[in-house]
Protein backbone atom coordinates (compact mmCIF):
# COMPACT_ATOMS: atom_id res chain seq x y z
CA UNK A 1 0.00 0.00 0.00
CA UNK A 2 0.94 3.62 -0.41
CA UNK A 3 2.83 6.29 1.51
CA UNK A 4 1.13 9.76 0.76
CA UNK A 5 2.24 12.91 1.85
CA UNK A 6 -1.02 15.10 2.44
CA UNK A 7 -0.86 18.86 2.76
CA UNK A 8 -3.92 20.92 3.13
CA UNK A 9 -6.52 19.44 5.63
CA UNK A 10 -9.60 21.79 5.09
CA UNK A 11 -13.30 21.04 4.50
CA UNK A 12 -11.75 19.00 1.92
CA UNK A 13 -8.45 17.38 2.86
CA UNK A 14 -9.54 15.82 6.16
CA UNK A 15 -12.71 13.57 4.27
CA UNK A 16 -9.74 12.67 1.83
CA UNK A 17 -7.46 11.88 4.49
CA UNK A 18 -10.05 9.84 5.91
CA UNK A 19 -11.02 7.82 2.79
CA UNK A 20 -7.13 7.16 2.07
CA UNK A 21 -6.49 5.85 5.57
CA UNK A 22 -9.70 3.50 5.43
CA UNK A 23 -9.00 2.01 2.37
CA UNK A 24 -5.46 1.28 4.01
CA UNK A 25 -2.87 3.72 3.09
CA UNK A 26 -0.07 5.13 5.69
CA UNK A 27 -0.98 8.93 5.26
CA UNK A 28 1.15 11.70 6.80
CA UNK A 29 -0.57 14.91 7.06
CA UNK A 30 1.07 18.23 7.60
CA UNK A 31 -1.06 21.94 7.48
CA UNK A 32 0.01 25.39 8.76
CA UNK A 33 -3.17 25.11 10.92
CA UNK A 34 -1.36 22.86 13.31
CA UNK A 35 -4.88 21.58 15.03
CA UNK A 36 -5.99 20.36 11.38
CA UNK A 37 -3.64 18.14 11.03
CA UNK A 38 -3.71 16.59 15.22
CA UNK A 39 -7.31 16.24 14.74
CA UNK A 40 -6.69 13.54 12.39
CA UNK A 41 -4.45 11.26 14.50
CA UNK A 42 -6.92 9.63 15.70
CA UNK A 43 -8.05 8.12 12.19
CA UNK A 44 -4.14 7.06 12.58
CA UNK A 45 -2.40 10.29 10.28
CA UNK A 46 1.11 10.53 10.87
CA UNK A 47 1.06 14.18 11.66
CA UNK A 48 3.87 16.13 10.74
CA UNK A 49 5.54 19.15 12.10
CA UNK A 50 6.59 20.59 8.58
CA UNK A 51 7.13 20.45 4.69
CA UNK A 52 10.30 18.55 5.20
CA UNK A 53 8.76 16.20 7.81
CA UNK A 54 5.92 14.95 6.18
CA UNK A 55 7.84 13.83 2.98
CA UNK A 56 9.78 11.81 4.59
CA UNK A 57 9.15 7.91 3.49
CA UNK A 58 6.55 9.05 1.12
CA UNK A 59 6.13 7.57 -2.20
CA UNK A 60 3.19 10.06 -3.15
CA UNK A 61 2.52 13.41 -2.40
CA UNK A 62 -1.50 15.26 -2.24
CA UNK A 63 -1.88 19.11 -2.01
CA UNK A 64 -5.34 20.14 -1.37
CA UNK A 65 -4.66 23.92 -1.05
CA UNK A 66 -6.65 27.13 -1.01
CA UNK A 67 -5.14 29.20 -4.40
CA UNK A 68 -2.39 28.59 -7.08
CA UNK A 69 -0.43 31.12 -4.81
CA UNK A 70 -0.14 28.80 -2.15
CA UNK A 71 0.05 25.92 -4.33
CA UNK A 72 3.43 27.47 -5.97
CA UNK A 73 4.52 28.45 -2.50
CA UNK A 74 4.32 24.68 -1.29
CA UNK A 75 5.82 23.18 -4.09
CA UNK A 76 8.10 25.81 -5.72
CA UNK A 77 9.25 27.72 -2.04
CA UNK A 78 8.33 30.89 -1.34
CA UNK A 79 9.91 34.59 -0.75
CA UNK A 80 10.24 33.73 3.34
CA UNK A 81 13.26 31.35 2.66
CA UNK A 82 10.70 28.15 2.53
CA UNK A 83 12.30 25.66 1.02
CA UNK A 84 9.42 23.88 -1.38
CA UNK A 85 8.69 20.57 -1.93
CA UNK A 86 10.40 19.96 -5.43
CA UNK A 87 13.60 20.23 -3.41
CA UNK A 88 12.10 17.73 -0.32
CA UNK A 89 10.88 15.18 -1.83
CA UNK A 90 12.84 11.67 -2.91
CA UNK A 91 13.14 10.62 -6.38
CA UNK A 92 10.53 9.15 -8.13
CA UNK A 93 7.68 10.48 -5.53
CA UNK A 94 4.57 11.13 -7.59
CA UNK A 95 2.91 14.80 -6.97
CA UNK A 96 -0.82 15.55 -7.39
CA UNK A 97 -2.50 19.20 -6.85
CA UNK A 98 -5.98 18.81 -6.16
CA UNK A 99 -6.79 22.40 -5.14
CA UNK A 100 -8.62 24.58 -8.00
CA UNK A 101 -6.02 26.93 -8.89
CA UNK A 102 -5.20 28.82 -12.27
CA UNK A 103 -3.70 26.68 -15.30
CA UNK A 104 -0.47 29.08 -15.62
CA UNK A 105 0.40 27.70 -12.06
CA UNK A 106 -0.17 23.94 -12.36
CA UNK A 107 1.45 24.49 -16.06
CA UNK A 108 4.59 26.37 -14.18
CA UNK A 109 4.97 23.73 -11.38
CA UNK A 110 4.39 20.52 -13.69
CA UNK A 111 7.33 22.17 -15.74
CA UNK A 112 9.41 22.23 -12.68
CA UNK A 113 8.72 18.68 -11.28
CA UNK A 114 9.59 17.89 -15.00
CA UNK A 115 13.14 19.50 -15.16
CA UNK A 116 13.22 17.25 -11.62
CA UNK A 117 12.50 14.25 -13.68
CA UNK A 118 9.25 14.07 -11.03
CA UNK A 119 6.00 13.91 -12.63
CA UNK A 120 3.09 16.05 -11.27
CA UNK A 121 -0.62 15.98 -12.35
CA UNK A 122 -3.36 18.96 -11.64
CA UNK A 123 -6.18 16.96 -10.57
CA UNK A 124 -8.98 19.22 -9.37
CA UNK A 125 -12.25 17.99 -7.81
CA UNK A 126 -16.17 18.27 -8.52
CA UNK A 127 -18.18 16.81 -5.46
CA UNK A 128 -17.71 19.17 -2.89
CA UNK A 129 -17.64 18.55 1.12
CA UNK A 130 -20.36 15.67 0.61
CA UNK A 131 -18.50 13.87 -2.36
CA UNK A 132 -15.00 13.81 -0.66
CA UNK A 133 -16.38 12.77 2.53
CA UNK A 134 -18.37 10.21 0.36
CA UNK A 135 -15.27 8.73 -1.38
CA UNK A 136 -17.54 10.12 -4.52
CA UNK A 137 -15.30 12.98 -5.98
CA UNK A 138 -14.90 13.22 -9.96
CA UNK A 139 -11.11 14.07 -10.53
CA UNK A 140 -10.21 15.93 -14.07
CA UNK A 141 -6.78 15.15 -14.53
CA UNK A 142 -4.31 17.17 -16.46
CA UNK A 143 -0.86 15.56 -17.13
CA UNK A 144 0.79 12.69 -19.17
CA UNK A 145 -0.62 9.47 -19.86
CA UNK A 146 1.66 8.13 -17.67
CA UNK A 147 0.77 10.68 -15.17
CA UNK A 148 -3.14 9.58 -15.40
CA UNK A 149 -2.28 6.17 -15.26
CA UNK A 150 -0.29 7.08 -12.01
CA UNK A 151 -2.90 9.05 -10.32
CA UNK A 152 -6.01 6.71 -11.06
CA UNK A 153 -4.23 4.24 -8.86
CA UNK A 154 -4.36 6.71 -5.79
CA UNK A 155 -7.28 8.81 -6.77
CA UNK A 156 -9.40 5.48 -6.70
CA UNK A 157 -9.69 5.34 -3.10
CA UNK A 158 -11.21 9.02 -2.86
CA UNK A 159 -13.25 9.56 -6.11
CA UNK A 160 -15.44 7.83 -8.56
CA UNK A 161 -15.02 9.12 -11.74
CA UNK A 162 -11.45 9.83 -13.12
CA UNK A 163 -10.69 11.89 -16.37
CA UNK A 164 -8.33 13.02 -18.17
CA UNK A 165 -8.79 15.94 -19.46
CA UNK A 166 -5.03 16.41 -21.43
CA UNK A 167 -2.32 17.81 -20.83
CA UNK A 168 -0.83 19.58 -17.71
CA UNK A 169 -2.84 22.61 -17.22
CA UNK A 170 -5.75 20.89 -18.84
CA UNK A 171 -7.42 19.31 -15.49
CA UNK A 172 -7.81 22.99 -14.26
CA UNK A 173 -8.92 24.54 -17.68
CA UNK A 174 -11.71 21.67 -17.12
CA UNK A 175 -12.92 22.47 -13.91
CA UNK A 176 -12.76 26.11 -14.93
CA UNK A 177 -15.20 25.87 -17.78
CA UNK A 178 -17.55 23.05 -15.52
CA UNK A 179 -17.95 25.62 -13.06
CA UNK A 180 -18.19 28.55 -14.82
CA UNK A 181 -21.50 26.82 -16.47
CA UNK A 182 -22.50 25.79 -13.33
CA UNK A 183 -22.96 29.32 -11.98
CA UNK A 184 -24.58 30.50 -14.86
CA UNK A 185 -26.90 27.64 -14.41
CA UNK A 186 -27.77 28.08 -11.32
CA UNK A 187 -28.67 32.08 -11.75
CA UNK A 188 -30.66 31.17 -14.20
CA UNK A 189 -32.41 28.73 -12.48
CA UNK A 190 -32.56 31.31 -9.46
CA UNK A 191 -34.42 33.61 -12.21
CA UNK A 192 -36.63 31.63 -13.68
CA UNK A 193 -38.31 29.97 -9.88
CA UNK A 194 -38.35 33.43 -8.75
CA UNK A 195 -40.40 34.92 -11.95
CA UNK A 196 -42.88 32.08 -11.55
CA UNK A 197 -43.38 32.58 -7.33
CA UNK A 198 -43.61 36.37 -8.45
CA UNK A 199 -46.50 35.51 -11.20
CA UNK A 200 -48.31 32.88 -8.71
CA UNK A 201 -46.60 29.78 -9.39
CA UNK A 202 -45.85 27.14 -6.96
CA UNK A 203 -42.06 26.25 -7.39
CA UNK A 204 -42.31 22.88 -6.60
CA UNK A 205 -44.84 22.50 -9.53
CA UNK A 206 -42.97 24.99 -11.65
CA UNK A 207 -39.80 23.00 -10.40
CA UNK A 208 -41.42 19.32 -11.90
CA UNK A 209 -42.84 20.68 -15.02
CA UNK A 210 -39.04 22.20 -15.86
CA UNK A 211 -37.39 18.94 -14.86
CA UNK A 212 -39.44 16.99 -17.68
CA UNK A 213 -39.14 20.07 -20.26
CA UNK A 214 -36.27 21.69 -21.93
CA UNK A 215 -35.29 23.80 -19.07
CA UNK A 216 -33.91 21.09 -17.12
CA UNK A 217 -30.70 21.32 -15.24
CA UNK A 218 -28.67 19.75 -12.62
CA UNK A 219 -29.31 22.41 -9.86
CA UNK A 220 -33.12 22.05 -10.83
CA UNK A 221 -32.34 17.88 -10.66
CA UNK A 222 -30.06 17.72 -7.62
CA UNK A 223 -29.65 20.94 -5.92
CA UNK A 224 -33.20 23.27 -5.75
CA UNK A 225 -32.28 26.95 -4.64
CA UNK A 226 -35.96 27.64 -3.81
CA UNK A 227 -36.70 26.84 0.48
CA UNK A 228 -38.82 23.19 1.02
CA UNK A 229 -38.65 22.41 -2.40
CA UNK A 230 -36.08 19.74 -1.95
CA UNK A 231 -35.34 18.78 1.42
CA UNK A 232 -31.73 17.37 0.99
CA UNK A 233 -30.74 20.69 -0.59
CA UNK A 234 -29.05 22.91 1.24
CA UNK A 235 -32.01 25.85 0.47
CA UNK A 236 -33.65 23.92 2.64
CA UNK A 237 -31.12 23.91 5.54
CA UNK A 238 -30.77 27.49 5.55
CA UNK A 239 -28.35 27.13 2.67
CA UNK A 240 -25.57 25.47 4.57
CA UNK A 241 -23.66 23.09 3.87
CA UNK A 242 -22.72 23.37 0.54
CA UNK A 243 -20.18 24.79 -1.74
CA UNK A 244 -19.51 28.28 -0.66
CA UNK A 245 -20.71 31.34 -2.59
CA UNK A 246 -16.87 32.82 -1.67
CA UNK A 247 -15.74 29.54 -3.95
CA UNK A 248 -18.28 30.22 -6.71
CA UNK A 249 -16.41 33.57 -7.03
CA UNK A 250 -13.56 32.67 -7.29
CA UNK A 251 -13.59 29.95 -9.77
CA UNK A 252 -15.99 32.56 -11.89
CA UNK A 253 -12.95 34.35 -11.41
CA UNK A 254 -10.21 31.74 -12.91
CA UNK A 255 -12.62 31.84 -15.39
CA UNK A 256 -12.60 35.86 -16.38
CA UNK A 257 -8.79 35.09 -16.05
CA UNK A 258 -8.93 32.18 -18.47
CA UNK A 259 -10.89 34.43 -20.55
CA UNK A 260 -9.03 37.01 -20.78
CA UNK A 261 -5.69 35.47 -22.06
CA UNK A 262 -7.64 33.54 -25.00
CA UNK A 263 -9.54 36.07 -26.28
CA UNK A 264 -12.71 34.29 -25.27
CA UNK A 265 -16.08 36.08 -24.90
CA UNK A 266 -17.73 35.28 -21.70
CA UNK A 267 -20.89 37.75 -21.08
CA UNK A 268 -22.71 35.40 -19.46
CA UNK A 269 -20.07 34.56 -17.35
CA UNK A 270 -19.14 37.90 -16.18
CA UNK A 271 -22.61 38.41 -15.56
CA UNK A 272 -22.78 35.67 -12.82
CA UNK A 273 -19.71 36.67 -11.13
CA UNK A 274 -20.76 40.25 -10.88
CA UNK A 275 -24.25 38.87 -9.34
CA UNK A 276 -22.51 36.38 -6.62
CA UNK A 277 -19.94 39.31 -5.77
CA UNK A 278 -22.85 41.67 -5.44
CA UNK A 279 -24.46 38.81 -3.13
CA UNK A 280 -21.24 37.67 -1.47
CA UNK A 281 -20.88 41.18 -0.91
CA UNK A 282 -24.30 41.06 1.56
CA UNK A 283 -22.86 38.80 3.93
CA UNK A 284 -23.64 35.78 2.11
CA UNK A 285 -20.57 34.70 1.11
CA UNK A 286 -19.97 31.61 3.50
CA UNK A 287 -23.45 30.77 2.81
CA UNK A 288 -23.97 27.80 -0.17
CA UNK A 289 -23.76 29.37 -3.78
CA UNK A 290 -27.47 28.47 -4.51
CA UNK A 291 -28.37 31.19 -1.78
CA UNK A 292 -28.37 33.34 -4.85
CA UNK A 293 -31.87 32.70 -4.61
CA UNK A 294 -32.15 35.58 -2.10
CA UNK A 295 -30.50 37.81 -4.37
CA UNK A 296 -34.06 37.60 -6.76
CA UNK A 297 -35.86 37.52 -3.82
CA UNK A 298 -35.09 40.54 -2.43
CA UNK A 299 -37.60 43.02 -4.72
P1 LIG B 1 -9.94 25.18 3.11
O1 LIG B 1 -9.63 26.62 3.18
O2 LIG B 1 -10.99 24.59 4.02
O3 LIG B 1 -8.59 24.32 3.35
C1 LIG B 1 -7.32 24.69 2.87
C2 LIG B 1 -6.27 24.23 3.88
O4 LIG B 1 -4.97 24.51 3.37
C3 LIG B 1 -6.37 24.97 5.23
O5 LIG B 1 -6.47 24.02 6.28
C4 LIG B 1 -5.08 25.78 5.29
O6 LIG B 1 -4.59 25.95 6.61
C5 LIG B 1 -4.15 24.93 4.45
N1 LIG B 1 -2.98 25.65 3.95
C6 LIG B 1 -2.94 26.87 3.35
N2 LIG B 1 -1.67 27.17 3.01
C7 LIG B 1 -0.91 26.12 3.40
C8 LIG B 1 0.49 25.84 3.32
N3 LIG B 1 1.34 26.72 2.79
N4 LIG B 1 0.93 24.67 3.81
C9 LIG B 1 0.07 23.77 4.37
N5 LIG B 1 -1.25 23.99 4.48
C10 LIG B 1 -1.74 25.14 4.00
O7 LIG B 1 -10.29 24.87 1.59
P2 LIG B 1 -11.14 23.63 1.01
O8 LIG B 1 -12.59 23.96 1.03
O9 LIG B 1 -10.64 22.38 1.63
O10 LIG B 1 -10.70 23.70 -0.54
C11 LIG B 1 -9.41 23.28 -0.97
C12 LIG B 1 -9.35 23.42 -2.48
O11 LIG B 1 -10.38 22.61 -3.07
C13 LIG B 1 -9.59 24.86 -2.99
O12 LIG B 1 -8.74 25.11 -4.05
C14 LIG B 1 -11.04 24.84 -3.40
O13 LIG B 1 -11.32 25.79 -4.42
C15 LIG B 1 -11.21 23.42 -3.91
N6 LIG B 1 -12.57 22.90 -3.84
C16 LIG B 1 -13.33 23.08 -2.72
C17 LIG B 1 -14.63 22.59 -2.68
C18 LIG B 1 -15.51 22.78 -1.46
O14 LIG B 1 -16.72 22.53 -1.56
N7 LIG B 1 -14.97 23.20 -0.32
C19 LIG B 1 -15.15 21.89 -3.79
C20 LIG B 1 -14.35 21.68 -4.90
C21 LIG B 1 -13.04 22.19 -4.91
Amino acid sequence: MKTIAFIGLGNMGTPMVKNLLTAGCTVQVFDINAQAAQALAVDGAVVAANLDEVVQGADTVITMLPAGEHVRAVYLGDHHGGVGLLNLVAADTFLIDSSTIDPDSARLVAAEADKKGLTFVDAPVSGGVAGAQAGTLTFIVGGSDQGFQQAQQVLKHVGKNIFHAGKAGDGQMAKICNNLMLGILMAGTCEALNLGIDNGLDPKVLSDIMLQSSGRNWALELYNPCPQVMPTAPASNQYQPGFMGKLMLKDLGLGADAALKSDSAIPMGSLARNLYAFHNARGHEALDFSSLFEFYKSK
